[in-house]
């Protein structure tokens, strides 16, 4: 059921699947070809790491309990090869989501089992919108020492250059576009990510947690306590922001 060679021409992109469960691995399959998204499936992390390097897919769905290298370790090599391209975890409990948060591997969702695979197929398109958004404000953004390039996908502090994800890059960016707005979780998620999540607050916290910390004391994001999140010139991280 392992497909040799990826969909010849996929109208919105390969999607690489590492999931060791057959029945699984078939159901997210038929799910993204109906949906027009080429699929190549993969059983391990080895093999899967290789089709990363060899298809160069526009999203990886990455099972976390994979035989070998499970799910987390690949995550963490492509990362550590600076390869960003986007990562959607399916994890089979509850505690794996906190595992792969805490470890700030630069994964941009993922979605716990069982899950809808139609609400699976909406995350996919809503990551590769989020890595593939054409910015519709190409002017470099500025605040304090933190410098955007919108057109390059680029964030520097001060002279370092810092790796963002895609979506820890939008959500920094929506956040730059506004400067001095507060902006509640269930806005931002609705705004960056494009949906809304029943578990979405954490889902931000998260990720404004990874901005901070990779920009470190560089970062311009705010929290207003009980409200939400805020970009400032000159304001010091808060209660939640120094880490
Ligand atoms: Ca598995």
């Amino acid at each position: 059921m392992t497909s040799s060679q990826p969909a010849p021409s996929p109208l919105r992109g390969l999607i690489l699947v590492i999931e060791d469960e057959p029945a699984i691995a078939e159901l997210i399959r038929l799910n993204l070809a109906g949906s027009g998204f080429g699929v190549h499936l993969e059983r391990d992390g080895e093999t899967g790491l290789a089709a990363v390097s060899r298809w160069r897919p526009a999203a990886v769905i990455l099972d976390v309990g994979l035989p070998g290298i499970d799910g987390v370790e690949v995550c963490r090599r492509l990362r550590a090869a600076q390869d960003w391209t986007p990562v959607l975890f399916v994890t089979a409990r509850d505690d794996e989501v906190d595992r792969i948060v805490g470890l700030e591997l630069g994964a941009d969702d993922y979605v716990t089992k069982p899950f809808s695979p139609r609400e699976l197929v909406a995350r996919v398109a809503s990551v590769l919108r989020r890595s593939q958004r054409v910015t519709d404000a190409p002017a470099t953004l500025q605040v304090g020492s933190v410098r955007l390039d919108p057109a390059e996908r680029r964030v520097h502090a001060g002279d370092r250059e810092v790796a963002l994800t895609a979506t820890e890059f939008d959500l920094l960016a929506y956040l730059m576009r506004r400067p001095g707005r507060v902006f509640g979780r269930e806005q931002l998620l609705s705004e960056v990510w494009g949906y809304s999540a029943v578990a979405g607050a954490r889902t931000v916290d998260v990720h404004i947690a990874q901005v901070r910390a990779k920009l470190r004391e560089a970062s311009p994001i705010r929290t207003v306590r009980g409200v939400g999140y805020a970009v400032e010139a000159g304001r010091a991280p808060d209660e939640f922001g120094a880490r």
